[in-house]
């Protein structure tokens, strides 16, 4: 089995790393956090010095990141990636990250002589554990097919989108359509406690007829229909208000610079903001029904 680099091995990174080491691949992580590197060590994971160290060793190298800066700083820093590692290398960003970055540095990498595949991730800290995340892939055919067999070792689903970019577009658009139904959810059950209609009642009806959709049938944000939800555990995440957030505004970013409109998209971000600013940041997003009740009333 090849050797694999891992370079971020945080809350995603860290059991997506331990993922492909079961599977047989011998991994050459690196993070910046000395208790990420830890944690990985615990996992079986051997840390080199730098993100370079990583890349003068592996043939393909996988970043899990916070943000568009942190990735810009690894490919494109004067020390980054692309100026150091040897031409051929696959890098692959599972980050979620602005469109316009995954575009540059998969520009960078191609000029290098190196190929480049934006793959973010959807499933959570739960299905990078369990191996089950749907990756959405930007970037060329070649890239992919020489990507997918270690996808398929931390995922379940992979989807090839389209070129460079395309795999955070489809992130960012995906998680758009879930921030705005997740409000038209948690509005309807605000409602339907000032109408004395049980949530078990509404479930019952709306999660069978016109009114179903993930948000609800799945993740329901009241606690009872759905016993698994995080509305049964406090809204202990799950998905934080913060992470949703983070992917609105990127959505609302990638739609001016298109000149698109997403005027839903914008208030289901406005709304977000103002959850996470009292203090629901780190709660799950379906939390946001604690808002919505107060305003509603
Ligand atoms: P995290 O903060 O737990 O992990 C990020 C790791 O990157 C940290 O360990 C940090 O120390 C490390 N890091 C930062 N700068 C670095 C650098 N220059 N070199 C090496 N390591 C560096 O975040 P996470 O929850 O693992 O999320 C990672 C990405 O996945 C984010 O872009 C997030 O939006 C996305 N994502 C997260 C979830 C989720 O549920 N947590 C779900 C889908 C997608």
């Amino acid at each position: 089995m090849s050797v694999v680099g891992f370079i971020g091995l945080g809350n995603m990174g860290g059991p997506m790393a331990a993922n492909l080491s079961k599977a047989g691949h011998e991994i050459k992580g690196f993070d910046v956090s000395a208790a990420a590197i830890e944690a990985a060590g615990k996992a079986g994971i051997a840390c080199s010095a730098s993100a370079v160290a990583v890349a003068d060793e592996a043939d393909a190298v996988i970043t899990m990141l916070p943000s568009g800066q942190h990735v810009r700083d690894v490919y494109l820093g004067a020390d980054g990636l692309i100026a150091s590692a040897r031409p051929g290398t696959l890098f692959i960003d599972s980050s979620t990250i602005d469109v316009e970055t995954a575009r540059q540095v998969g520009a960078a990498a191609s000029e290098a002589g190196m190929e480049f595949l934006d793959a973010p991730v959807s499933g959570g800290v739960g299905g990078a554990a369990a191996g089950t995340l749907t990756f959405m892939a930007g970037g060329t055919a070649e890239s992919f097919e020489r990507a997918k067999p270690l996808l398929e070792k931390m995922g379940g689903k992979i989807v090839h989108c389209g070129d460079a970019g395309a795999g955070q577009a489809a992130k960012i658009c995906n998680n758009m359509i879930l921030g705005i139904s997740m409000i038209g959810v948690c509005e309807a059950f605000a409602l339907a406690e000032k109408l004395g209609l049980s949530h078990q009642s509404l479930f019952d009806v709306a999660s069978t007829s016109s009114g179903q959709c993930w948000s609800l049938n799945s993740y329901c944000p009241v606690p009872g229909p759905v016993p698994n939800s995080p509305a049964n555990r406090d809204y202990q995440p799950g998905f934080a208000t913060a992470l949703m957030l983070k992917d609105l505004k990127l959505s609302q970013a990638a739609s001016q610079a298109a000149g698109a409109s997403t005027p839903m998209g914008g208030l289901a971000a406005q709304l977000y903001s103002l959850h996470a600013g009292n203090g629901q940041a780190g709660t799950d997003f379906s939390s946001i029904i604690k808002l919505l009740r107060g305003t509603a009333s």
